[in-house]
């Protein structure tokens, strides 16, 4: 059977097994899936049992992450993971993370069953993360942290909205909490780690493609601004007022606008003013602001021109604007070798010029990328909507990823990678 044959059977087998983990849930009428939850445990039985069905073994580590396991050539190989997480946001869409790790189940599995596998110079392991999304405990990329080696105990102390604590969690899981540490992996016995995933964005869609890679996962940062003047009556004659609330209206239009010139993502989702009432001027006005770029000196950047024009404008109105940062991450980029390879897959399966996206959502790769160099394979999704039971995925589509997929596998290894090289091209990198 072909390559372009296994993967448009593949790709129905992908989307039917994305369906019935999407009965997997918690929420009545919608999707839910959280982190150490008994759905949780369904979904790792599922999933296990389609690996295992083709003699893959399966574990779940101490994170509470699902692990499947394809030997290379000889037992006890360094491993290329392939992954993604089976946890969701609530009333989530079926695709988000879990498409990744079903499309990773059915490349193992096609490996398995030809016996590609032998020829592998390196042994394949499938990461379903047990948590990404950080919808039970507030703290994200649980499972992947885990695994990078970034796992904090602290993080056992958090409680979800029933009041159980992580620490609590992971024992009705069957885990120890005081072990979650250990499921850190050690750099020697990995090679690199992909992920498929939707793109959670529309610029496929714009471009009419199905596929492409990653060149970073954003550098974002968070912050709460807080812009200080004066309350006074309505009856204030505008030279003499001291408005934060259109001083802070000013600058967050000017964020929107410096944001879109310097070509990426600022959000302003939160604001309120005090002291609130329709004949008051306000004294006060906070707000949030998130903003992402493909790299950290263009996000600093971002920051300089907003941070410079927000004096101006408070100067201008008589406020005075202060912000705290509560959020920071540099952008992870994705690595030049296994990139090459993903794009590579791209080209033979959908016939085109591979190109690169930064991805402004997060990834688990992001905590992964600690301890691995990391690479991403996207496709489109329907008006690039995600986190909503409106996400949806085409059938073809699911068919050229598979096949790349696979194919950066085969990639990487007709290019004879070991740990060695990779760590060799991630310090040339
Ligand atoms: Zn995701």
């Amino acid at each position: 059977m072909s390559a372009e044959q296994w993967a448009v059977d593949a790709a129905d087998e992908i989307l039917d097994r994305c369906d019935q983990l999407a009965e997997l849930t918690s929420m009545e009428g919608g999707i839910e899936r959280d982190y150490l939850s008994p759905q949780m445990a369904e979904a790792y039985k599922l999933t296990a049992g389609w690996l295992e069905k083709a003699g893959i073994a399966t574990h779940i580590d101490q994170a509470g992450n699902l692990v499947g396991r394809l030997e290379g050539r000889e037992p006890g190989l360094p491993a290329l993971v392939l992954g993604s997480h089976l946890d969701s946001v609530p009333d989530a869409g079926k695709y988000d993370g879990i498409l990744g790790v079903v499309t990773a189940v059915a490349v193992a599995v096609h490996l398995a069953e030809t016996g590609r596998n032998k020829e592998l110079p390196f042994a394949i392991e499938v990461l379903g993360f047990g948590d990404e999304e950080g919808a039970r405990f507030g703290a994200t990329l649980l499972g992947s942290y885990a695994f990078g080696g970034g796992w904090r105990d602290e993080w056992l102390d958090r409680t979800d909205v029933n009041g159980v604590s992580m620490r609590q969690a992971f024992a009705d899981f069957g885990l120890d909490p005081d072990k979650v540490g250990e499921a850190a992996r050690k750099r020697e016995d990995y090679i690199g780690y992909l992920e498929f995933h939707i793109e959670q964005g529309p610029i496929l869609e714009q471009r009419d493609r199905a596929l492409s890679s990653v060149t970073s996962i954003a550098a974002a940062s968070r912050y709460v601004v807080t812009v200080d003047g004066m309350s006074s009556h309505i009856a204030t004659p505008y030279d003499l007022r001291h408005d934060a609330l259109t001083a802070a209206a000013e600058i967050i239009s000017a964020i929107d606008e410096i944001s879109q010139q310097e070509g990426t993502r600022a959000n302003v989702g939160e604001i309120s003013a005090e002291p609130g009432g329709v004949n008051v001027i306000a004294g006060k006005a906070t707000f949030s602001l998130d903003v992402r770029a493909g790299n950290d000196q263009l996000r600093d950047k971002v920051f300089d021109r907003i941070w410079k024009r927000a004096d101006e404008i408070a100067n201008r109105r008589k406020v005075s604007v202060s912000h705290t940062m509560i959020h920071t991450a540099s952008a992870v980029h994705c690595d030049p070798f296994l990139r090459s390879c993903i794009e590579e897959g791209i080209e033979q399966s959908e016939g085109k010029e591979a190109f690169g996206l930064v991805s402004y959502p997060g990834h688990d790769g992001m905590a992964v990328a600690k301890l691995l160099p990391i690479a991403m394979l996207y496709v489109r999704c329907k008006g690039g909507i995600s986190h909503s039971p409106y996400e949806s995925v085409r059938a073809d589509d699911v068919a050229y990823g598979a096949q790349a997929f696979e194919q950066a596998v085969f990639d990487i290894a007709a290019r004879n990678i070991n740990v060695e090289r990779v760590q060799q091209l991630d310090e040339e990198a």
